[in-house]
């Protein structure tokens, strides 16, 4: 059986929000909510890796 509905990271909806969250508090120049959505960015690729779902 395989793990249900992980997308790899090709597919994946959360990366490219993700980082359109980073871009969009970078342009903002807010280096709080740029921090905070770098992390998160950062969080949600390593579960990538650990699920090994690379694509
Ligand atoms: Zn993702």
């Amino acid at each position: 059986m395989e793990h249900p509905a992980r997308p790899s990271i090709a597919d994946c909806p959360e990366c490219p929000a993700l980082k359109a969250t980073w871009w969009e508090a970078t342009i903002e120049g807010d280096p709080f909510k740029a921090g905070d959505a770098l992390v998160a960015v950062r969080r949600h690729w390593r579960s990538h890796m650990a699920e090994g779902t690379l694509g």
